[in-house]
C-alpha cells in the first residue's frame, strides 16, 4: 500500500475528537514516526492528554523557518448518521474514509511525505523546516497554538507558515480548476444583548416587557441590510474568478465595486451567502434565551449576535452601528463574549508566488486566486505576530466534497492524498532548497 495512504489511515483510526481532544494520542502516531527517521522533535502538553508536536529538520539560517502546520483534532461524528465508521480509517473503492480525512489529517500527512522526502533524500535546506500538528483547532486554540505561541514563541518564530484554509474546486468554473489559497480571515465579533424590563402576570400586559422589547429591536436590526463592500483582497478573489467565469469578465474591464455587485446581482451570486458573506459584515442571531412559563412576563432577555467583520473595520465602529440599528430606546446591554479583527497575509510575497507556481505546474488550466476565510483558523495566531500564513489543499475536490467537511462521510481520494503529498512536497523543496 501507498505510504501516504497507509498512514493517513492509521491517522484517521486515533479519535481526535474535540471535546475532549485526546491529541496526546496523535503526537505519539507522529513521534514514533520521527523516531524512526531520526527526525527531532518535542512534544507540548499544557494539559493531560491534550499535546501538540512539534518536529525540525535544520536548516542553513540562510531564510527565517518554515512551518507546515495542520490540527490533530476533529469535529464530533454521529455514527448513526454516517453510511461507514467515522473513526475506522478504510481504504475502499479509491477512498480513505473518517473523520479527518479533509479536515485536517489528510494535509498533515501530506506536509508529513514532504518533511520525510527533505529528511530521506538528505537535503539541506536553506530555512529550518519545521512540522507542526497542534491540539484544540476545533474549538478555541488555547490549548493548542494559542498556547505555544504565547508560552513557546522561540520555537515557532518563522517566516511562513502552511496551514489550512485553501483548497482546489473542481466543477465550480465550466472549464478549470479553481485554486484558492487562504491569505485572510475575517474578524469575529460575538455580542451577548440583554434587556431588563419590569417582570409581572402576562394577564395584564405592559410596555416594559424585556422580552418583546429585545424582540423589536433585534426586527430592527435584522431587517436593515448590511450594506456591500468590496475589500481589496476580496475584489481580486472576484477578479480571480472571472478568468474562470465568463459572466464575471466585465468585471475585468470595470474592476469598480459597483460593477462587480451589478454582476453578482445579475448572475444571481448575491443570492448565495458564500459570495455575499465575502462582501459584507454579516449579522447572525444565533441564540435567544428568555422566560420560561407561559403566564409571566419575563424580567429579563437575552440574545447572541455571531458577527463575522471585514478586513479593515474596527470592532468600536461596527458595535456603534449595531447599537443604532437595534435604536437608541431599546436599552440594550451589549457585551463582548469574543473578538478579534480581520487578519491578512499580503499576496505579493514571493513565498506566494512559488506557491502558486508549483499548482500551476500541477494544473496549468487552474485558475489560482487568494481567498478569505469566512471563519476562522488557527492562522490567526501567526498573522497576529505578523508571520505570513497560506492555507492550501492540494488536490481537486468538488463543492459536494467540501460539505463533508464538519458533515457526514467525509473522505478523500487515494488520488488527492498521493497527488497532495506530491504538491506539498515540491512546494516545499521551492521555498526551502532551490
Ligand atoms: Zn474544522
Amino acid at each position: 500500500m501507498n505510504e501516504a495512504v497507509r498512514l493517513l489511515s492509521e491517522y484517521i483510526k486515533i479519535n481526535t475528537t474535540n471535546p475532549p481532544g485526546n491529541e496526546i494520542a496523535g503526537t505519539k502516531f507522529f513521534a514514533d514516526i520521527f523516531q524512526k527517521e531520526g527526525i527531532e522533535y518535542r512534544i507540548y502538553e499544557p494539559l493531560p492528554k491534550r499535546g501538540s508536536i512539534r518536529a525540525i529538520i535544520p536548516g542553513t539560517g540562510k531564510q527565517e523557518p518554515l512551518i507546515l502546520m495542520h490540527h490533530i483534532d476533529v469535529v464530533p461524528a454521529d455514527k448513526s448518521e454516517w453510511s461507514f465508521e467515522p473513526f475506522s480509517g478504510d481504504v475502499k473503492d479509491g477512498f480513505i474514509q473518517g473523520r479527518g480525512a479533509l479536515d485536517t489529517k489528510g494535509l498533515g500527512i501530506m506536509e508529513l511525505m514532504a518533511m520525510l522526502a527533505i529528511k530521506r533524500e538528505g537535503l539541506t535546506p536553506n530555512r529550518d523546516i519545521i512540522f507542526l500538528a497542534a491540539a484544540d483547532e476545533e474549538m478555541d486554540g488555547s490549548n493548542g497554538v494559542g498556547y505555544l505561541i504565547k508560552e513557546h514563541f522561540d520555537d515557532f518564530n518563522a517566516g511562513l507558515v502552511i496551514n489550512e484554509g485553501g483548497f482546489a474546486l473542481d466543477g465550480l468554473l465550466p472549464e478549470n480548476p479553481l485554486h484558492l489559497i487562504a491569505t485572510s480571515e475575517k474578524g469575529v465579533c460575538w455580542l451577548e444583548l440583554t434587556t431588563s424590563g419590569t417582570p409581572g402576570h402576562a394577564s395584564a400586559p405592559h410596555k416594559d416587557n424585556a422580552l418583546e422589547n429585545l424582540t423589536k429591536a433585534l426586527t430592527r436590526l435584522l431587517n436593515e441590510d448590511t450594506p456591500f463592500e468590496v475589500k481589496p483582497n476580496v475584489a481580486k478573489y472576484f477578479a480571480g474568478l472571472a478568468h474562470g467565469w465568463p459572466f464575471l469578465e466585465p468585471y475585468l474591464e470595470d474592476p469598480t465595486p459597483e460593477k462587480l455587485i451589478e454582476i453578482l446581482r445579475t448572475s444571481g451570486l448575491l443570492e448565495n451567502p458564500i459570495f455575499t458573506a465575502q462582501l459584507k459584515n454579516t449579522i447572525c442571531l444565533t441564540v435567544m434565551n428568555s422566560g420560561d412559563k407561559t403566564n409571566i412576563i419575563p424580567a429579563k432577555a437575552k440574545a447572541h449576535l455571531d458577527c463575522r467583520i471585514l478586513p479593515g473595520v474596527e470592532l468600536d465602529e461596527f458595535v456603534a452601528t449595531i447599537k443604532e440599528r437595534l435604536g437608541d430606546d431599546s436599552n440594550i446591554e451589549i457585551k463582548f463574549l469574543d473578538s478579534s479583527t480581520a487578519n491578512i497575509s499580503p499576496d505579493d510575497t514571493k513565498d506566494y508566488r512559488v506557491i502558486e507556481s508549483v499548482l500551476k505546474d500541477h494544473w496549468p488550466n487552474g485558475v489560482i486566486t487568494p481567498f478569505m476565510l469566512t471563519g476562522g483558523s488557527d492562522s490567526r495566531f501567526f498573522r497576529e505576530k505578523g508571520i505570513n500564513c497560506y492555507g492550501i489543499l492540494p488536490g481537486l475536490f468538488t463543492l459536494k466534497d467540501i460539505d463533508t467537511i464538519h458533515g457526514i462521510d467525509e473522505k478523500i481520494s487515494v488520488d488527492n492524498l498521493i497527488k497532495g503529498a506530491d504538491v506539498v512536497t515540491n512546494i516545499v523543496k521551492k521555498l526551502c532548497v532551490e
